[in-house]
């Protein structure tokens, strides 16, 4: 299917209880490809009046939802698993438009957002419970994990599809109705994925779909009304916390999947060139948009040149272009607004001692394109150190031993995930103990995984998604006591 098709059949309305329907007061807004700067399509732009519908008909869904059984549940979820990845190639050119990521990387999207489905097929049939016989013999305690109720799912930009499939797959699979709210840069994909899962017989009102250019004017009554029992946010931590600050108005459960500043330590026993390829991965994917995108690279002295001309030369090599266009690495960032932010982290570093290696030009339009870039030898007050980067560009500083690494890496409010390179066994252990981040990836650049708990500490969030612990954000317990 060509691009014109795909935006022909695209859904570009509101999915309210199961119907598609233009915004109450008919406003719209437009969606455009990053490399390219045209439009893509218009979408209806849901209205505070469409956030209240939306929200009603969840809450009206939630008591049918939650008393269907889990084995049934868990069925459309698998089924919805295996009409995603039928879709792999239509979800991926959408992606590619919207987001701007290479057609390869985008159909690894659908593969991993995918998977968060399949995962939470096969975990909704364990929500288990539990049973214990009173210490004193006077009763019988026993718990049982009921669905939070009707959440409210709010996603970024950068993954369109598996942000989406991470919150949908365990709230459906806890038993709770959803009203999500896809970042207006890219709706198109959650739009699509939506009808995917309507076409699969998820029923009327169980997964509310409101694309809006007023995010706030839409979601902060949401937040208030007693009918929304939950709260999952991805994105940036300047939102997270606002959104957190509303959500203490009525005691909302909350999960909270927010920004990071990754660190990526090369100690100075590390294979370079394991270290150097793991460096390509956790900077590279996702054009550097990522939350989990290496940040700050910590390198120890002996191994710092070789590191920086190594991954120089690596990033020099990459291609920048369309990510519809066969053989580019690098698509576009998201907007000009984020070029020029990316460029002047870059500047400010210059200007602050660090060695430009490699790129820091930004091309000229249309699109915004930013080459991959690699700075040497880079102070530790520079800005670009401080601030989620969101972009293909590579800081090095230079550390003396361990110690210094470890203090270097862990200075910072936030803590996502932190990546480092060891061959020495115990050192890894110390490393696993001693780096304050939710995850850590130990000789490896990729930590996501739908199956392992992913999330952070410190400013970077509260909460899990993924694994066992991801339904766990959805379900509350019960304790119910009984007499011996
Ligand atoms: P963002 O600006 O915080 O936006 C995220 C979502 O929140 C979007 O849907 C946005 O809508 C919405 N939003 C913005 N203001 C709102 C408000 N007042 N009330 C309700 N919703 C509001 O973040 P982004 O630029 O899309 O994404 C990049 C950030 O996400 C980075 O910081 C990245 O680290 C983080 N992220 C974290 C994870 C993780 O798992 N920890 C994963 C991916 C991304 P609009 O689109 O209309 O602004």
């Amino acid at each position: 299917m060509d691009e014109r098709q795909l935006l022909e059949q695209q859904p570009t309305g509101l999915l309210i209880d199961g119907r598609w329907r233009d915004a109450t007061d008919g406003a719209t807004f437009a969606v455009g490809d990053p490399a390219t700067d045209q439009v893509l399509a218009e979408v209806a732009d849901a209205s505070p009046e469409d956030g209240d519908a939306a929200l009603a008909a969840a809450h009206a869904a939630q008591g049918d939802w939650e008393r269907t059984p889990p084995r049934q549940r868990a069925q459309l979820l698998r089924d919805l698993f295996d009409a995603v990845i039928e879709h792999t190639e239509e979800l991926a050119l959408l992606i590619t438009l919207e987001m701007g990521k290479s057609l390869a990387e985008a159909r690894g999207e659908v593969a991993y957002g995918g998977e968060f489905l399949r995962w939470y097929a096969e975990e909704a049939v364990r929500a288990y419970g539990s049973h214990l016989p009173a210490p004193g013999g006077n009763g019988r305690i026993l718990t049982v994990k009921r669905p939070v109720g009707p959440s409210l799912l709010i996603t970024p930009w950068n993954f369109p599809l598996a942000m989406a499939t991470r919150k949908i797959g365990p709230a459906l699979a806890a038993g709770c109705t959803a009203v999500i709210k896809p970042a207006a840069a890219a709706p198109l994909t959650t739009l699509r994925l939506a009808e995917i899962a309507r076409d699969c017989g998820v029923p009327d009102g169980v997964l509310n779909v409101i694309p809006t250019s007023r995010a706030g004017d839409v979601m902060s009554p949401l937040i208030a009304d007693e009918r929304a029992r939950k709260l999952s946010f991805t994105g940036s931590t300047a939102v997270g916390r606002s959104l957190l600050a509303q959500a203490a108005d009525q005691v909302l459960r909350v999960s909270m999947e927010l920004g990071g500043n990754a660190p990526f330590l090369v100690l100075e026993d590390a294979d370079l060139d394991a270290a150097v390829d793991g460096a390509m991965a956790a900077k590279m994917r996702n054009i550097g948009e990522s939350c989990v995108a290496a940040n700050r690279f910590i390198v120890h002295r002996r191994l710092a040149e070789p590191f920086t001309a190594a991954l120089a030369e690596r990033m020099g090599g990459l291609r920048l272009g369309r990510g519809t266009e066969e053989g580019v690495d690098v698509g576009p960032l998201i907007d000009a607004d984020a070029v020029d932010k990316v460029h002047g982290l870059v500047t400010g570093a210059v200007g602050a001692g660090a060695e430009l290696r490699v790129g820091g030009q930004p091309t000229d339009g249309p699109g915004s394109f930013y080459p991959p870039t690699v700075l040497g030898d880079v102070p530790p007050d520079a800005e670009v150190l401080h601030e989620e980067v969101f972009g293909p560009v590579a800081p090095v500083t230079v550390v003396d031993d361990d110690t210094e690494a470890v203090a270097a890496a862990n200075a910072t409010p936030y803590g996502l995930v932190a990546f480092a390179y060891t061959q020495d066994v115990d050192r890894a252990m110390w490393l696993g103990d001693v780096l304050d981040s939710g995850m850590v990836g130990i000789n490896r650049g990729v930590v996501s995984e739908p199956a392992a708990p992913f999330g952070g500490s410190k400013h970077s969030g509260l909460g899990k998604e993924g694994g066992a612990e991801g339904l766990e954000e959805y379900l509350t317990t019960r304790y119910v006591a009984f007499p011996s």
